[in-house]
């Protein structure tokens, strides 16, 4: 995005306020703020990648007095030394303002009542959702996470008309509605779509057997959490609230900026942070700056739905898959559902793919299927998979983000 005058005002005061945590008094102890006065000294700077972060733990990115946090989240901790995120009250309150703005671009308004499955805890997931639901005005149902039958039953009994979920909860939800045959019971309208990367044949899905208008809310739980930005009723990239933060969009191998329309990295800047300011964060997200003013009058810059993990990217035998492309690709062959996972094994010098799809037709004779998987892969991305196709259900649902593709030649 484009580099204003503010903006460069805001970064100065984003990374003097940044050098006074442990972290960053470290990491910038020889970075003069004064010094970045232009587009050109601001990209100069060093990024801030997770693994940093986990080196701060637990409290090195507190960049104010102890008596300002309020609370703090935390990433995930599954693989290694978690990440924690200090907030002031007045980052909480700023997140609740870009939340209660994500709801009003979906058409949410006090009348409504608000299904909230994601995680509550450390994780931010949950609670900004509710937050912001609060701020607005609407009913917030704080459900978390599971127990599928009970979220059915209170969607039926108390009339939820916004579901907020993951994509793969909410197509999970949409098949057990589906299975009953209780579609008519349900009231939802909306479904505001956690950040991920998820195709369009699973969009569909879930949206018409919810019955809803879906809406990509993104965020990460370094830069205060889902809510930093979302799509409008004209589903055409997220808009941004680069009044709260500063994106820019990187080749994830050089650093370098790529060009408008380009894929790349996101890469982002808080302008208002307290608890942890963070300069040039590299969120692993992969999606591309859209240029040009959306249609629906917002001026906010748009970036395109995630395309995927800059961690996922994979080679394999010279080639480049992401998730998306795969996506893309079996969204075009008749038969095959939206579910596929990815297997890269080495074996005896050489990289065999194995692609594990679920079909839609029951009964199995799958030879001719797996056949044009074969050959459309061959022709569209330019690697020779094993296609397997697998019954509907077959391959693993998660609450979480979904792993598509398993990388185990390392
Ligand atoms: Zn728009």
């Amino acid at each position: 995005m484009e580099m204003t005058e503010e903006t460069l005002k805001e970064i100065r005061i984003n990374i003097g306020r940044a050098k006074r945590s442990e972290f960053y008094g470290k990491y910038f102890s020889d970075i003069d703020p004064e010094d970045i006065k232009t587009e050109a000294d601001f990209v100069k700077l060093p990024f801030t990648e997770k693994d940093d972060l986990r080196g701060a733990y637990p409290l090195g990115l507190r960049a104010v007095r102890e008596e300002k946090i309020v609370r703090i989240h935390s990433s995930s901790g599954t693989t290694g030394t978690p990440v924690i995120i200090p907030y002031t009250k007045r980052d909480v309150n700023d997140w609740a303002v870009m939340f209660k703005r994500c709801y009003e671009t979906a058409g949410v308004t006090k009348r409504d009542r608000v299904h909230i499955t994601p995680g509550y805890g450390l994780w931010t997931a949950g609670i900004g959702f509710q937050a912001g639901a609060e701020m607005l005005g609407a009913m917030a149902l704080p459900m978390g996470p599971g127990n599928t039958d009970k979220q059915i039953a209170m969607m039926m009994d108390l009339k939820s008309t916004v579901l907020c979920a993951t994509s793969s909860y909410a197509l999970l939800l949409a098949e057990k509605i589906t299975d009953r045959g209780i579609g008519d019971k349900i009231h939802l309208e909306r479904a505001l779509i956690g950040s991920e990367r998820w195709g369009e044949k699973m969009r569909k899905r879930i949206a018409l057997e919810l019955g809803v208008r879906l809406y990509d809310i993104y965020g990460l739980t370094e830069i205060y959490g889902p809510g930093i930005g979302i799509s409008c009723d004209l589903a055409c990239g997220m808009h941004m609230w680069t009044d709260y933060l500063h994106y820019e969009i990187i080749d994830p191998k050089t650093g370098v900026r790529v060009k408008p329309g380009e894929v790349g990295e996101l890469v982002i800047t808080t302008l208002k942070k307290e608890g942890a300011p963070l300069v040039r964060y590299r969120t692993r997200d992969l999606t591309r700056e859209l240029t040009g003013e959306c249609g629906c009058g917002m001026k906010y810059p748009r970036i395109d739905t995630l395309i995927g993990r800059s961690d996922d990217m994979v080679k394999v035998k010279g080639s480049i898959v992401y998730p998306s492309r795969v996506d893309e690709l079996l969204a075009t062959i008749d038969g095959v559902s939206s579910e596929y996972q990815i297997m890269i094994d080495h074996m005896n010098g050489k990289d065999i793919v194995t692609l594990f799809f679920e079909t839609e037709v029951p009964g199995g004779g799958y030879d001719g299927l797996e056949k044009t998987v074969r050959d459309s892969f061959k022709a569209a991305i330019g690697i020779t998979v094993n296609a397997k196709a697998v019954g509907m259900g077959d391959l693993p649902r998660s609450e979480k983000k979904s792993t598509r593709i398993f990388d185990n030649r390392y």
